[in-house]
């Protein structure tokens, strides 16, 4: 079994592993991400890539989830339109706490193609929502969204303990 982090105290062979609760709690957490199943836009089908067989995030513990309640990660990918910029927020106070956005690719980043006349675009989804990973690309890979995940996984697990 990996153990939850470098720095704590092994004991013996090392089959027995010494640390808090909150500590093994966000090394559960990181191990076991539920996005929120939702896309916006072309980024979404990079998205979707990542999810099937070949790169397969249920591997890494990665399991989109239908309902806001039950997810702990929100994956922004696509374009959010002015219209969308309300519901995107609404489903995101739905999340239980602690949650986490990782906004992928240009668009969500900072409006990509439509930053400066896009007036129907949101420039980052960020004006609206907390994000904790920016993932670049137009669209992004999906070994770039995979390594976004793993940024948000390790953030998770250096987390100062509640
Ligand atoms: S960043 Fe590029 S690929 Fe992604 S939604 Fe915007 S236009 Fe499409």
């Amino acid at each position: 079994m990996q153990h939850p982090s470098p720095n704590k105290q092994l004991t013996g062979e090392g089959d027995i592993i010494l640390t808090s609760l909150d500590e093994l709690l966000q090394w559960a957490q990181s191990s076991s991400l539920w996005p929120l199943t939702f896309g916006l836009a072309c980024c979404a089908i990079e998205m979707m890539g990542t999810y099937a067989s070949h790169y397969d995030l249920d591997r890494i513990g990665v399991l989109p989830r239908n309902s806001p309640r039950q997810a702990d990660v929100m994956i922004v990918s696509g374009t959010v339109t002015m219209k969308m910029a309300e519901s995107v927020k609404r489903l995101y106070d739905q999340m239980p706490e602690p949650r986490y956005v990782i906004s992928m690719g240009s668009c969500a980043n900072c409006g990509g193609p439509y930053w400066q006349h896009g007036y129907h675009v949101l420039k980052g989804v960020d004006k609206i929502i907390p994000v904790d990973v920016y993932v670049p690309g137009c669209p992004p890979r999906p070994e770039a969204l995979i390594g976004g995940i793993s940024k948000l996984q390790e953030k998770i697990r250096e987390r100062d303990a509640c």
